[in-house]
């Protein structure tokens, strides 16, 4: 059986990691048809938006999609490409795991983290507008029943079928009464569902503290979408940083693959950066798919290649100088060779 996934490079790093990952994809032996579709920056000349409608439209027809991250201006330009398509495809749960692997360097020795986030409203809704310009400017959270509904119970779900034990919801009921304090009404309400479930909550900023000193403590953790975006980060940074932190985007009926990290435009073209979190996103797609045995045989190569620790990217290496570090397309030849 051969798999047509929509392929977005991205820009920045994205084309390099993609290509990486694509090689490393295909070494498992399952075929691909990729259906590779620009969008961000580049295209806006020639479609006059970063988001062209027939992007979309091969996600829809494929359902699902790998993608390499795109930047976005900072402050000023084109909203998210990124927030977009999960929006306009109602890519409601984002999930990243994020677990210690040996051989990663100024991680901590006992993560095993799942974050669910939710990607289609709370401070990402786009409702913003100057008040007085240069003065005050104002942005709207929308939080709703149907949508924390669907993100808790998707949590819930999720960590049934991953025979995990416990889902913290993280909120600021304190302060956002309304917004927040509807969240957690509905998650408790919503969690009392699955009494095999241990279930908590936590305040977002205890629970920064908590993770950053105790994250052996929590399982799978459920947040809205301004919040599961930082404490996603701030667990990527537990585990050995941005590198190897996969992710998915997951919808009823479509499903589109990505790192956490954004374009690290910085070292666009130089075959510099780490090319694990957007292999792993393909091992996540790999299970999506149903490919069982080869996503578990693409963690394992990435794990054995990282625990070695000869073949790794310079975020790898105990010192970000270290001249041992190889490139972008070397790490991606020996997980293929580990594969
Ligand atoms: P970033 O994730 O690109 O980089 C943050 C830090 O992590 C940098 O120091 C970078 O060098 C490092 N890093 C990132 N990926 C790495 C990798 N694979 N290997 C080694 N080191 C890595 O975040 P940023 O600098 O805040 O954002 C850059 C652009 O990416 C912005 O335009 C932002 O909007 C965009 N972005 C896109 C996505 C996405 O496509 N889903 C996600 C986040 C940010």
């Amino acid at each position: 059986m051969t798999y047509r996934v929509t392929l977005i490079p991205g820009d920045g790093t994205g084309p390099e990691l993609v290509a990486a990952a694509c090689r490393v994809l295909e070494a498992t032996g399952v075929a691909f048809d990729w259906d590779v579709q620009e969008a961000g920056a580049a295209v806006v000349d020639k479609y006059g938006t970063p988001l062209p409608e027939h992007v979309l439209a091969s996600i829809r027809a494929n359902r699902v999609a790998l993608k390499g991250p795109i930047t976005t201006p900072v402050g000023t330009g084109f909203r998210s490409v990124n927030v977009a398509i999960r929006k306009a495809l109602d890519l409601y749960a984002n999930l990243r795991p994020a677990h210690t692997r040996a051989g990663v360097p100024n991680s901590r020795p006992d993560v095993d983290l799942v974050i669910v986030r939710e990607n289609t409203e709370g401070l990402y809704s786009g409702i913003e507008h100057d008040v007085i310009p240069g003065v005050a400017a104002e942005s709207i959270r929308i939080i709703t029943r149907p949508a924390s509904e669907r993100i808790v119970r998707f949590a819930c779900d999720y960590a049934r079928a991953h025979g995990r034990r416990k889902v913290t919801a993280v909120h600021k009921a304190n302060i956002l009464k309304a917004t927040d304090g509807l969240f957690l009404s509905i998650a408790r309400q919503v969690a009392g569902e699955y009494p095999d479930l241990v279930f908590e909550d936590r305040i977002v900023d205890n629970m920064c503290m908590q993770l950053a000193m105790r994250p052996q403590e929590y399982d799978v953790v459920v947040c809205t979408n301004l919040f599961g975006d930082i404490i996603s980060d701030l667990c990527s940074g537990l585990v050995g940083g941005l590198g190897v932190a996969p992710g998915a985007n997951i919808g009823r009926d479509i499903a589109v693959f990505e790192p956490v990290h954004g374009s690290a435009p910085k070292y666009t073209g130089q075959n510099k950066v780490n090319p694990c979190a957007t292999i792993l996103s393909g091992a996540l797609m790999l299970y999506h798919l149903g490919e069982t045995d080869a996503a578990k045989r693409v963690e394992t190569a990435v794990d054995a290649v990282i625990a070695e620790g000869r073949a790794v990217t310079y975020d790898l290496k105990p010192t970000r100088d270290d001249p041992s570090a190889v490139g972008t397309r070397e790490m991606a030849d020996a997980i293929i060779a580990a594969l």
